[in-house]
């Protein structure tokens, strides 16, 4: 068997920032100056660093950004009128909430309050309409980005069977419906699913947006096929670091410097079956962000086309 392809999400997101930032210097020579505005409610570590990442990402691309920082005790309708006047400026293109919210704020309030031309998560009910019957509009980063690698990299999903493993609203439906989009055969699985192995053995194109670690192993993939693993996990436990990394001096140091390493929803020795695979990390996680100045280019251009 061929050795697969790596799905190289670094090298996709280098390219596509490397677009944004021309689409960026042509909107600037019409005089447009595309900004995003990121709401990061309290002190969460992990969504600070996601943050930071975002906006040092956006003064590379040359994107106006600018960062609210309310406590996490703001309440949900200061934040609704955050948002409100979000919405009505015009220096801004892009409104991000950072999730999760502390559990005492409106979330759902709040994503449908962002006005859908500047919904850059693209988690809007009227984004989320517009996806579903295929018109112009601002997608979720993640399941854009899978579909960007794969046409970059000249996988072709017209006809082929499609299995997405997850059906949540931030990536197994919206990776769904831009896949069916696209004219692949979609098969949605999730945690009631039936013989769940012998739809994924079935599968040409195979997504984990799961949440578990390694879980789809090699029983249940079919050989060459294309595994897109969106899932990105932790595992704190050597034994489990040992056994789905056997022989791999890289991790075992990893894990011992840092106490942990990051799996996806794949089990690693499965993607030798495949034809090509992303990686994790340095594969779809790596797009993300670059599909958010994506969308901010896109909703600066799209509001004022
Ligand atoms: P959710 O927890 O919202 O959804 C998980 C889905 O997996 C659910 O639909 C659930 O089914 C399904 N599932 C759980 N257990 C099983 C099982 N045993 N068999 C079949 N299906 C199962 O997670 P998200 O969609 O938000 O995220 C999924 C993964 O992707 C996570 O690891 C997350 O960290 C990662 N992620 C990565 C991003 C990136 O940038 N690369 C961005 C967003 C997420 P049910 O609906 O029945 O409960």
């Amino acid at each position: 068997m061929p050795e697969p392809t790596v799905l190289d999400g670094i090298a996709i997101a280098s390219e596509i920032k490397a677009e944004v930032a021309l689409e960026v210097q042509g909107l600037k020579a019409r005089g447009v100056n595309p900004g995003l505005a990121v709401i990061l409610v309290g002190n969460v570590a992990a969504s600070e660093i996601y943050v930071r990442s975002k906006v040092k990402t956006c003064a590379e691309l040359g994107i106006f950004s600018e960062m609210l920082t309310p406590p996490e005790t703001v309440t949900t309708e200061e934040l609704l009128v955050m948002v409100q006047s979000l919405n009505a400026r015009e220096d801004i293109d892009g409104i991000l909430i950072q999730l999760p919210l502390p559990a005492h704020v409106n979330t759902k309030l709040l994503l449908e309050a962002i006005s859908p031309d500047k919904d850059v998560d693209g988690f809007h009910p009227v984004n989320v309409g517009r996806l579903q019957s295929g018109q112009p509009g601002l997608q979720p980063c993640t399941p854009a980005g899978v579909m960007e690698m794969l046409r970059r990299r000249n996988i072709d999903v017209t006809g082929k069977n499609a299995v997405v493993i997850g059906r949540s609203d931030i990536v197994g439906k919206p990776m769904s419906m831009l896949l069916l989009n696209a004219s692949a055969t979609v098969t949605i699985c999730h945690s009631r699913t039936f013989d769940l192995p012998a739809v994924t053995r079935n599968a040409d194109i195979l997504v984990a947006a799961i949440g578990r670690p390694g879980f789809v192993n090699s029983t249940m993939v079919k050989p060459g096929a294309v595994l897109i693993d969106v899932g990105i996990n932790r595992l704190t436990d050597a034994n489990d670091v040992a056994r789905f990394f056997p022989n791999n001096p890289d991790r075992e140091a990893l894990f011992l410097r840092r106490g942990s390493v990051v799996i996806g929803d794949i089990d690693p020795a499965a993607f030798a079956l495949s034809s090509a695979y992303t990686p994790v990390p340095g594969g779809v996680g790596a797009l993300t962000i670059a599909m958010l100045m994506s969308n901010t280019v896109k909703a600066a251009a799209l509001r004022r086309a």
